[in-house]
């Protein structure tokens, strides 16, 4: 499974792109801004980071 470390860290990142969402009118409309942006970049790398990590440890 992976470790707790990463997919909680892609449920905060995704929890902040929601919210950021909601805050911001120009990445509702698919406009992202800078900070849209890299709060998307950091959902998919949490994301992947979550998926891609097996049980063998290197986490944190
Ligand atoms: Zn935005």
């Amino acid at each position: 499974m992976a470790s707790m470390t990463t997919v909680r860290r892609a449920e905060q990142a995704y929890a902040e792109q929601l919210a950021h969402l909601e805050a911001c009118a120009a990445c509702r409309q698919e406009r992202h801004c800078e900070v849209g942006t890299r709060i998307r970049r950091a959902v998919s790398a949490a994301r992947a980071a979550a998926a891609a990590r097996p049980s063998d440890g290197e986490d944190s």
